[in-house]
Order: structure tokens, then sequence, then C-alpha cells
């Protein structure tokens, strides 16, 4: 029977969220939904209206006059600005520098989580971010929050992206600590959330982990 809920997963980058998410979706029969993606290309629009990034209402403009368009089939990752697909700008390091002043701003957020529970809809998905337990879908069951040493998060993303661990490391902490301090929304574990730790799992050992808590949630209730 395919999964009609709403899973979240939340936590900081290097988790092995996404991939873990992803599969998640294949396994469950469900859609996946990258918030993320969404902040990046948000961050996109932004940077291309070569706007001031201390500037929230710019910011803010900028974003509110951005069409972004996301796939939620978790076999084809696609997003779009305004028509046209940003697959590999969304990653870039210019992107990724800017995305989390982007994502502290009120009014950016407020557009993207409304966008987002109209996604998430009747359910059946699987979502990732960083406030999708707490804030976009508190009612979602299972709510997982993935953590991890902050060693393996930047030996992972390192090895994603081809770069430096230490310069990775130095990128990640600065994340974390942009986006677990801001007012709005930070990252945080909602008090109702498994926290699993991924420091010694491998990716399939997590999806089977979450497959089976996803299970509990269909056959409990
Ligand atoms: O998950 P990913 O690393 O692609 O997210 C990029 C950035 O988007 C995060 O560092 C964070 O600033 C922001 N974000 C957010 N809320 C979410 C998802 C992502 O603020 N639900």
């Amino acid at each position: 029977m395919a999964f009609t809920g709403v899973v979240a997963l939340d936590g900081p980058s290097g988790t092995g969220k996404s991939t873990v998410a992803r599969r998640l979706a294949e396994r469950l029969g469900a859609r996946y939904l990258d918030t993320g993606a969404m902040y990046r290309a948000a961050t996109v629009a932004v940077l291309r209206a070569g706007v001031d990034l201390a500037d929230a209402d710019a910011i803010a403009d900028a974003v509110a006059a951005a069409d972004i368009l996301i796939s939620t089939d978790p076999t084809r990752a696609s997003v779009r600005l305004d028509g046209a697909p940003v697959d590999a700008e969304i990653r870039s390091a210019g992107t990724t520098a800017a995305v989390s002043a982007v994502s502290a701003v009120p009014a950016v957020r407020a557009q993207l989580v409304q966008q987002q529970r109209d996604l998430i809809g009747a359910g059946g998905i699987v979502v990732e971010g960083r406030d999708i337990g707490s804030v976009v879908w508190p009612q979602a069951r299972p709510k997982i929050f993935l953590t991890a040493s902050p060693e393996a998060r930047a030996q992972r993303r390192a090895g994603e992206l081809h770069a430096d661990v230490a310069a990775i490391a130095v990128d990640i902490a600065r994340r974390d600590r942009l986006d677990s301090t801001r007012v709005t929304s930070p990252l945080a574990q909602a008090d109702d959330a498994i926290k699993v730790d991924t420091t010694e799992l491998g990716i399939e050992q997590v999806v089977d982990r979450l497959v089976e808590l996803a299970g509990a949630v269909v056959v409990d209730g």
C-alpha cells in the first residue's frame, strides 16, 4: 500500500538528508519535496536581481517577483526559475554562500512555506528541510531529525563537491550558525521528532530504519 502521509525530514547539511529523503520516497511510492532547493532557487533570483544581501526588503521583493517551480518526482529532481531550469546554478558556491541570508528573511519564508504547504496538499510525500516538523507541517508522521558528527558531515559534503574538507567544514559551521540563530523558524529539532544519528550508518541502513518508522505509522495510525 502506498504511503499517504507526510514524512518530515529535517537536519543540517551533510547528514545524508537529500539522498535518504529521495530513496525513502521511492521506497514508499511517495512524492518528494526538497525545500532547500526552493530557498536556493530564491537565492538565484536575488543574485540575478543584483540586490544587496543586507537589504531584507529588496530580497523579499526579488523573491516575490520570482516564479519557482519544483518537481516532486523523486526520480527526476528539477527546479525552474522563471521558466528555465536552474539545477546546476542552485548548487554553485555563490548560491550556497548567499542562501542563509536569503532564507533568514521572514517574507521569503512566508512565501515559500505557503508554496510548500500547497505542494504537500493531500500528502503521500517525503519533505526535507530545516523547519518541516517544527513549522511547515507539524502534524507530519514520522518526524525525523537527522544528525551526524561535524567531521562526518564535512567528509560527506567534500566527497560530493570534490572539494577540500577543511574549507567545507568552515562553510558548514557558518551555515549551521546562521540557520540555527535566525529569528524566523531556525533549524531546530521539534520536541516530538525522532533523532537519527547517521555518523556510523550507511545510506541504506538509514533508509531501512525510516521505512520501518513510516511503516509503523501506517499500521498504528
Ligand atoms: O538543504 P540545503 O543545504 O540545500 O539548504 C540550503 C539552505 O536553505 C540552508 O542552509 C538554509 O539556509 C535554507 N533552508 C531553510 N529552510 C528549509 C530548507 C533550507 O532555511 N526548510
